[in-house]
């Protein structure tokens, strides 16, 4: 999975790789506060495949918060 267009503001480099946090589903991103019908969604980290930049961070869900 990679992003189109992708250039790495530090290195140049074209390629990128997706990183994702919330795998376990005890390191979802939530809403602030309890919300016991809100289960959290997952963080997808974008980042340069050369040197690890990170180029965005999104949530998988914008539903879930
Ligand atoms: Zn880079």
């Amino acid at each position: 999975m990679t992003e189109k267009n992708f250039v790495c503001k530090e290195c140049g480099h074209t390629e990128s790789k997706v990183g994702k946090i919330g795998n376990s589903g005890y390191d979802k991103v939530k809403p602030p506060g309890f919300n016991a019908f809100k289960m959290g969604t997952s963080l997808l980290i974008t980042c340069c495949a050369n040197c690890g930049e990170v180029s965005s961070m999104r949530i998988e869900n914008p539903n879930a918060l």
